[in-house]
């Protein structure tokens, strides 16, 4: 039993929102007490007590849209590449790194991610993978890793037929094999989602054997309308928009993700909020990729679920919170647009994707919720309490002040090392693979 404690404990929990020197108990895989941190330590003597040494005690956060796949990316550059827009971004970057990914660079990928991701105090992630070199057996190999590292994984394989039949046969098959997996191999950490790339690289065949074969198991986790190519190919091929396409196919309903959904119409978020499907919006991704703005704010007004993701750009969420508000106000230029929006996509909006995702209650610091907690070594100069943490988060916290990570009551992160591997050694392995795979692109 751990009680965490001496601390700034802000709960996003209605009964007790915030305590200035507060403590939480942990037994097992949950939260079974939060008090002061005196009166805790006096009534939990035997548990250990973890110092938050006046940091601020949290949920953990959650990513709700990324890619392991493109860890090796980083600080990669190819001099053919030199894109003219986004298609020729996915192109001649993601999708030639994809083409090179054994199962061993799968899985020190999700190592380095991974490990990034608790360092900056993420607690739960949704995965969007691919690597056409090798689909199958690579959502295990990712699993392999997020399972020593000890955090919470929901993974999938990007469904596309980009690179031939074959290789789009392998990735149905990748995503059926691990939704079998999870099936017959219940994890609280662990689960799978019907991946599929977007729209425009997946043909109404290819569409209508998803549906049939996931029989409604899993939600999907699909791109829509990220750039405009999206829109175009449905318009010219279907006659409809890329949402109205996927609805037509079942695609939509609430375990649905679709990522991005920036160029998308009314009508379109009409059938979005009528089949209570979630959006998840990758703010500096979209800017990077200079595919525009998502319409969040009128999302949000419409009662769309939102989520807040990276799409790989970082592993920080405070980084992406950030982003996230100043798109939202220089696109509507507007100086007070988009706070609520992107505080309750971050915080109420990925707890509620996460928590119905692996059926536990997550984003919240209460009795009975599983013990993913975070402390962030974060010393406020201005006042802080639940009304003013938002702003504390959004203008002086990031990712790389938490110092402890703790997952389902187990700490993976301490001081900022990591407890579950050795660092060095795991990340002279990633370095290794990651120079045999520059190589190789
Ligand atoms: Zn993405």
């Amino acid at each position: 039993m751990y009680i965490i404690g001496n601390g700034r404990l802000l709960t996003r929990a209605e009964s007790i929102p915030y305590l200035d020197d507060g403590a939480v108990a942990v037994k097992g895989e949950r939260i079974v007490d939060i008090g002061m941190t005196q009166d805790m330590r006096s009534k939990y003597p035997q548990a250990e007590f973890v110092d938050a040494n006046h940091g601020v005690i949290m949920p953990g956060l959650i990513n709700a849209h990324t890619h392991i796949y493109s860890a090796f990316a980083r600080g990669l550059s190819m001099p053919d590449y030199n894109p003219t827009c986004f298609y020729e971004i996915l192109d001649g970057m993601w999708w030639r790194l994809d083409r090179h990914l054994t199962l061993d660079a799968c899985r020190m990928s999700a190592y380095a991610t991974i490990a990034e991701c608790i360092k900056n105090g993420v607690t739960s992630i949704f995965d969007h993978h691919a690597s056409f070199y090798q689909p199958k057996g690579s959502l295990n190999a990712i699993a392999e890793a997020s399972g020593k590292l000890g955090i919470r994984a929901c993974l999938c394989y990007e469904t596309s037929e980009r690179d031939g039949e074959q290789k789009c046969r392998e990735s149905v098959e990748e995503n059926l094999g691990f939704i079998d997996y999870c099936q017959n191999n219940p994890s609280k950490y662990l689960r799978a989602m019907f991946g599929m790339h977007a729209s425009f690289t997946i043909g109404e065949a290819t569409m209508k054997e998803c549906v049939k074969r996931n029989v409604g198991r899993v939600g999907f986790h699909i791109h829509v309308s990220e750039g405009l190519d999206d829109v175009y190919d449905a318009m010219h091929k279907y006659q409809k928009t890329p949402v109205r396409r996927l609805y037509d196919l079942g695609i939509l309903g609430e375990n649905t993700i679709l990522g991005h959904c920036i160029h998308v119409t009314e009508p379109e978020m009409e059938l979005i909020k009528k089949t209570n499907t979630i959006v998840v919006n990758n703010p500096a991704s979209n800017m990077g990729n200079a595919v525009g703005c998502s319409p969040i704010i009128e999302f949000y007004h419409r009662g769309i679920r939102l989520g807040l993701g990276t799409d790989a750009y970082t592993n920080d969420m405070l980084e992406s919170a950030k982003t996230a508000l100043a798109i939202q106000r220089h696109n509507s230029k507007v100086p007070t647009a988009g706070w609520n929006e992107v505080t309750s996509m971050l915080i109420s909006g990925n707890a509620d994707i996460a928590s119905r995702c692996f059926d536990e209650q997550l984003g919240s610091i209460s009795v009975g919720a599983a013990a993913d907690i975070i402390v962030m070594d974060y010393k406020p100069y201005t006042t802080f309490n639940e009304n003013t943490a938002n702003g504390h988060m959004l203008f002086g916290m990031c990712g790389r002040d938490c110092t402890l990570t703790m997952v389902g009551g187990r700490i993976l992160m301490r001081d900022r090392k990591l407890t579950t591997i050795d660092e060095d050694s795991v990340y002279s392995e990633i370095r290794r693979v990651a120079d045999s795979v520059w190589k190789s692109v």
